[in-house]
């Protein structure tokens, strides 16, 4: 990622100006944690600033150890495990779901269930294979109890994973699976059916919505428009591969 496009992300989040050297940063004040010389230290508890910093700065490695140890909304409580996120981490397509489910709450892996069967029938439509060239992650990486929908404070606070998960993909296109991710990733209540047919953008990546495959296993009739969806996707990546500058709004179904 260039320098300018980070730099647009952090102002966004008003982490600038982002490096304090050690030596000058402030020392703890008196109402700070710190403890005396001959205590055990409590255990580290991040500001919410400093959170978001120690994300955006993260590698893989560190991204992965932060969310397998996350507590920062109530959804950890119930969690068999954390579900990050598979595939390729250098993939040009990045597909975003809502929340992992049973099924990936035990295998700590998104759409392994019947979703993710299905999700994987649609990947191969377009020749796509999961993990190749593929990278498919959740808008909260743990299981919203009896799968209801994600809390917009439990979407908030996981909200730097998927961000840094995007930042170090940079992936050409994402593609929105159903309305918690689009919303959550557009900012918008709007229908699927409404956001549907068009380019989006997220922080100036291309982003397509389609509905979610959960979805689709209830409404069988709304199968022809995700195909439609999936070669419309196929297209506007075929054109980002040739390197077009696609903007929001300029393709569409025609
Ligand atoms: N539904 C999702 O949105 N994500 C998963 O990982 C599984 C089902």
């Amino acid at each position: 990622m260039t320098n300018n496009r980070r730099e647009l992300i952090l102002a966004e989040l008003g982490l600038l100006p982002l490096w304090i050297p050690r030596d000058r940063a402030r020392p703890p004040s008196p109402s700070t944690n710190a403890a005396p010389d001959n205590e055990p230290s409590p255990p580290r508890v991040d500001e919410p600033e400093e959170r978001s910093t120690r994300i955006l700065r993260s590698g893989w490695p560190e991204l992965k150890d932060m969310v397998k140890a996350c507590t920062e909304c109530p959804l950890h409580a119930a969690r068999r495990q954390t579900v990050f996120g598979v595939g390729d981490e250098n993939a040009d397509w990045l597909f975003v779901g809502e929340g992992p489910g049973v099924e990936e709450d035990a295998r700590g892996e998104p759409f392994v269930g019947q979703a993710g069967r299905l999700l994987d029938n649609m990947l191969a439509a377009i020749g796509l294979k999961r993990g190749h060239d593929v990278y498919i992650a959740n808008i909260v990486k743990c299981r919203p109890p009896g799968n209801r929908v994600p809390e917009a404070l439990e979407a908030a606070r996981c909200e730097p994973y998927l961000l840094r998960q995007i930042q170090l993909i940079e992936p050409k296109l994402i593609v929105a699976l159903g309305k918690t991710a689009a919303s959550n990733l557009l900012h918008t209540e709007a229908s699927i059916g409404s956001l549907r047919g068009r380019l989006h953008q997220f922080r100036g990546t291309p982003l397509l919505v389609t509905y979610h495959p959960a979805y689709l296993l209830r409404n069988l009739a709304d199968k022809a428009k995700a195909w439609e969806d999936l070669c419309f996707a196929r297209d506007a990546m075929t054109e980002l591969k040739a390197g077009a500058r696609l903007k929001a709004g300029q393709l569409a179904f025609t």
